[in-house]
């Protein structure tokens, strides 16, 4: 049985994609499609090796961009159909109170993703146009679906449900289910195998911190707590996207401001978080703006740091002791800066940073807190699609 995993993850105009060994992590290429459907600036980037192959010209839909893809590969020495890929891996972003486990794609799963867009409108619909177009590229290799709230199943009900009118909810689906969960069981299982120690005997923080952030407490290798809710768009502060809000300004952007639905929407998903404050979503325009003395840079940057630490205190109480804090994605992983103040002062709480470990750049997992604290402090790259290359392969292996 092959190990070889083709890893895609479709969006509504890109689709990334990475064809790995799950035992070794061994990646023989990568790339990403984007602007698909787009009248100009539709182009494909693969990587192989040390050769990159650049396709330009537009790409009218998924279908077309996997299948110029696909030949991209073939002129790298690399035809998926006979080199042996033994599954494919789909990262999917909702999967509801229906699935969690990694799952075998069938119709009758790809009706019920389908069916679950409601739930998340700019993501399932695009997962299920990449699971379709491959399943009719690539006939007869086994198709898996990796949920991004599947590690978040676990939530307690306390944890996971909205005071609002239970009915209401119920019929609607309305609860937190949490996302990136692949981010956080991976990089949270990193961190167990670094420090030594069982999952089972850990409790943990971990933040991923890229353009979209979220939170997690995790207690025995279990999420009891994680910030994102019903949708990608509650609790940390992002790069577009602006976080926990009174809910009361949904009605008030309508009935006061003037907005209407599509430009609420716009409003939440594209034009808010640091990018709202400052004009720039990215974190390194944002230190750079900020180093030029920009106050509303900083403004974004104190926002965003104070939103961090209101949850690490939350999580702190949630799992009464913790053991180690993961820091991990983009800014997590980069941001020397970022780690420093959202743990300053803490070391009441057993939680400290040794600057120079912070401010040290290596690649792999790596302590920043000084030997000996109580709460250790890591760094731990992210790799989702080794994560979901391997749940695909042993899904699959096990079937
Ligand atoms: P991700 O979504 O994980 O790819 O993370 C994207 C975010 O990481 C962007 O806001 C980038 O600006 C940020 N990022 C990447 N490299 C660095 C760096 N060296 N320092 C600070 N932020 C970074």
């Amino acid at each position: 049985m092959s190990d070889l995993v083709l890893v895609l993850n479709s969006g509504s105009s890109s689709i990334k994609y990475q064809l790995l060994h799950a035992d070794t992590a061994e990646v023989l290429a990568s790339g990403l499609v984007e602007k698909i459907g787009e009248t100009q600036g539709g182009r494909i980037t693969h990587e192989c090796g040390d050769r990159e192959l650049v396709h330009d010209g537009p790409i009218p839909d998924h279908r077309a961009g996997l299948r110029q893809a696909f030949e991209m590969f073939r002129e790298t020495g690399l035809d998926l159909t006979t080199v042996g890929v033994g599954a494919v891996g789909h990262r999917v972003v909702h999967g509801g109170e229906v699935f969690w486990e990694p799952t075998l794609i069938t119709d009758d799963v790809v009706r019920t993703i389908r069916e679950l867009s409601v739930l998340a409108p700019l993501h399932n619909p695009a997962n299920v146009i990449g699971i379709e177009s491959t399943r009719e590229l690539l006939p007869g290799i086994p198709q898996v679906a990796v949920f991004d709230t599947g590690f978040f199943h676990s939530l307690p009900e306390a944890a996971r449900t909205y005071a609002i009118d239970a009915k209401v909810a119920a019929a609607h689906g309305i609860r937190k289910y949490g996302f990136h969960g692949t981010s956080h069981q991976y990089v949270s299982e990193k961190a167990a195998e670094f420090l030594g120690r069982p999952s089972s005997e850990l409790n943990q923080i971990v933040f991923h911190l890229g353009n979209g952030a979220s939170a997690s407490a995790i207690a025995g290798g279990v999420a009891i707590d994680t910030t994102m809710g019903l949708t990608p768009l509650e609790g940390l502060v992002m790069g577009t996207r602006p976080g926990d809000l009174d809910p009361g300004i949904m009605p008030h952007l309508i009935h006061v401001a003037g907005l209407d639905l599509k430009q609420v929407e716009q409003l939440l998903n594209r034009d808010s978080g640091i990018k709202g404050l400052s004009g720039v979503n990215d974190f390194r325009e944002l230190q750079q703006l900020i180093d030029g003395g920009d106050a509303a840079a900083e403004l974004a940057y104190d926002v965003y740091i104070h939103r961090l630490r209101r949850y690490l205190g939350a999580y702190l109480v949630e799992l009464g002791a913790v053991d180690d804090i993961v820091f991990t994605a983009g800014v997590g992983e980069n941001s020397a800066a970022v780690r420093a103040d959202a743990l300053a002062g803490l070391s009441g709480f057993g939680i400290e940073i040794d600057p120079a470990r912070n401010e040290t750049r290596a690649p792999g997992v790596r302590r920043i807190s000084p030997d000996g604290a109580r709460v250790a402090v890591l760094v731990v790259p992210t790799n989702e699609e080794l994560a979901i290359a391997r749940a695909a392969n042993d899904l699959v292996t096990a079937s």
